[in-house]
Order: C-alpha cells, then sequence, then structure tokens
C-alpha cells in the first residue's frame, strides 16, 4: 500500500489514530484547524502550514513579498476558522545556497506587512539548506474557551453559510499557468497569489455564539464540507445554484470549463469560511456580514448522517459528488 492509494486525508486519519492522548489539558488534538490546548478560560491555538516550491507556489509567477504574505495568511485562515486571534509565529525556511539575499529580505518584508496587519509577532523559526524553498509556518493565538467553533457541532437542521465568493483563487491560477497574466483577470489571480483570511469576521462569527461549527475553506467546498460533515457526524445538502460565484469568475470560467461550477466547489485556496448555525440566526447573520462588508451566503443545510451529502444541481437533480476536490498524494 502507498500513499496514493490511501491519500493525504487517509495518511493523516492513520496517524490520528496512533496520536492517543490522556492529557486533560487537551481540547483539540489532530482533527481540526487548529490545536485548542488549555485548562482555564482561555486557551492556546496551535496551527502549522508547509508550503514548498513547486507543489504550492511556482516562482515565475509569484514574488518574494507576496509569498512572504502568502505564508502567513494561510496560517492565520486557520485560526479564523476557530474565530481564535493570532498572536505569535515561527518560520522555518529551506532554501538552495544560490538564493539571493534579496529574495530573502523581500520574503520577510512580506512577512512583516501581514504580520502587522494581524498584530502578530515573529518569535523565531529554523533555516536550512534545501534544493527548493520550503517554508513552514507555525502560528499561535489565543481565544476563550467558550467562544471557539470546531469542526463538530453542526446540528441536522442547521443552515450551511460560506463567506465571500468562490473558485476565484482555482481559476487564478489556471488562468496563470495557461495564459499567464492578463490585466483583465488580475482579481483572480491576486486572490490565488494573495489571500486574505477571514480573521475579523470569524472572530465575530464566535464570539456572538450564533454559529454551532465553522472550518476554512482551504481544500476546496466540497472536500472541507465533508470534514466539518464527518467531524460533526451529520450529512448536508448543498445547492449549487445558491454557490456564490464572483462577476470575474462568471466571466473567465467560460473559456476553461463546460461546467462553470466544478471548480467553485472543487478547487482550492479559497480562504473563506464555511459555517453552520440554526435557521433562527438568519437574520443576525445577514447583519453581521453587511457591517463586515463581507458577503455571506447560506448555501445549504444541515441533514442527519444517515441522509448523507447531496448536491443539487440548478434543474433540481441530486448528486453525490464522488471527487471532492484536492487532495495531496492522489
Ligand atoms: P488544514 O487544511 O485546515 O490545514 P489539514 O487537512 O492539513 O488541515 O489537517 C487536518 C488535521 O490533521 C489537523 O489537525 C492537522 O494538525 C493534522 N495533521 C496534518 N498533517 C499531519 C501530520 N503529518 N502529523 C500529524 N498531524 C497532522
Ligand atoms: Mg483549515
Amino acid at each position: 500500500m502507498d500513499l496514493q492509494e490511501i491519500g493525504e486525508f487517509g495518511l493523516i486519519n492513520r496517524i490520528r489514530r496512533w496520536a492517543t492522548s490522556s492529557d486533560p489539558a487537551l481540547v483539540q488534538g489532530i482533527g481540526d484547524d487548529v490545536a485548542v490546548i488549555g485548562k482555564g478560560l482561555t486557551a492556546l491555538l496551535v496551527t502549522t502550514d508547509i508550503l514548498i516550491e513547486g507543489i504550492h507556489f511556482d516562482l515565475s509567477w509569484t514574488d518574494p513579498y507576496t509569498l512572504g504574505r502568502k505564508s502567513l495568511a494561510v496560517n492565520l485562515s486557520d485560526i479564523a476558522s476557530m474565530g481564535g486571534t493570532p498572536k505569535y509565529f515561527l518560520i522555518s525556511i529551506g532554501l538552495p545556497k544560490n538564493l539571493p539575499f534579496s529574495f530573502v529580505s523581500s520574503f520577510y518584508r512580506g512577512l512583516k506587512k501581514e504580520a502587522k496587519r494581524y498584530q502578530v509577532e515573529l518569535i523565531g523559526g529554523d533555516t536550512s539548506l534545501s534544493q527548493k524553498i520550503v517554508i513552514n509556518i507555525c502560528l499561535l493565538g489565543e481565544g476563550r474557551k467558550r467562544d471557539l467553533l470546531f469542526r463538530k457541532g453542526a446540528m441536522a437542521g442547521d443552515d450551511l453559510f460560506v463567506s465571500g465568493t468562490l473558485g476565484d483563487a482555482v481559476l487564478g491560477l489556471k488562468i496563470l499557468r495557461e495564459k499567464g497574466r492578463i490585466m483583465e483577470a488580475e482579481g483572480l489571480v491576486t486572490k490565488h497569489l494573495s489571500p486574505c483570511p477571514r480573521v475579523e469576521l470569524g472572530q465575530a462569527i464566535a464570539k456572538h455564539h450564533w454559529a454551532t461549527a465553522m472550518i476554512d475553506v482551504s481544500d476546496g467546498l466540497l472536500i472541507d464540507a465533508s470534514h466539518l460533515l464527518e467531524e460533526s457526524g451529520v450529512g448536508a445538502r448543498i445547492w449549487e445554484g445558491r454557490i456564490p460565484l464572483s462577476r470575474l469568475y462568471q466571466r473567465w470560467i467560460r473559456s476553461f470549463s463546460k461546467d462553470p461550477l466544478q471548480l467553485a466547489l472543487s478547487g482550492g485556496e479559497d480562504y473563506e469560511l464555511l459555517f453552520t448555525a440554526p435557521p433562527k440566526m438568519r437574520n443576525r447573520i445577514s447583519s453581521l456580514a453587511r457591517a463586515h462588508k463581507i458577503p455571506v451566503t447560506r448555501i445549504g443545510e444541515i441533514l442527519h448522517k444517515k441522509e448523507g451529502f447531496h448536491i443539487v444541481r440548478k434543474d433540481g437533480k441530486d448528486y453525490s459528488p464522488s471527487r471532492l476536490g484536492f487532495e495531496h498524494f492522489r
């Protein structure tokens, strides 16, 4: 059996079974966007993400400054998905020896810019020689334990919401790969190169205690929805016609795919928030979205587990998705 057979998530599930802990301070170990630790009212949040040259980024279309910003942004998004406050980070870098120093200084300028925007402090890291550029950030944060939102917690009957629009980043990447940089598609490319983590929105959703579960959409809507459903032990129905698409996405998708929704459903790197809340919270959630000037769309409903996971097409026909989205090794 090799990794291609079990896939990234099959591997993580196996690792999760090896990591049994009886530490009473461990609120959440493997299985959510961040680990949650602490016996008191406030919990320590810890998350880490790796970015590898050729897998997660390509130097022919990203510059070091933008890469620095994105490296931190993808970690911030995980803290956002819990409703937490990011605080400190460590960064480990593997670099080839012929890399110009100016690359590293620009990278750290981008990193600093993003850190300042979200008031997080660099507190350490590690440096090594590597054939390809490897970036790993470990971000620490905090949150009031009673406010935090987990992947588990969604209940049958809840609404399913998503922030922003979906598919822009993956379409931006496709355009970069197939056509290069086009001014008219810059908005999509920017979503891929420079994602905007929903930290303040996540905190607001958590603070009000209106939502029941939350995850950030990093691997694609369907795959991340399936993680939330699995951890909550529920099913769901998502209406394709409700998937929020940007005007630019709708304009460009026709040149790339006959199915305009496929990329929005299964593409990755949206870094939007997907969350559930009881129907009586609808108006409050709409007001909150307006106050934050970020669209929040009701795209589905939570079902009992035995009812499964369905996507309803615009013509009303149901289907259960087979390939959900991006998974390493597959
Ligand atoms: P996300 O997409 O939110 O970053 P992942 O799918 O990467 O989440 O990870 C899901 C869970 O598995 C997290 O709790 C993460 O810490 C854990 N995890 C991922 N890779 C490993 C690993 N190699 N060893 C231990 N835990 C891991
Ligand atoms: Mg996540």
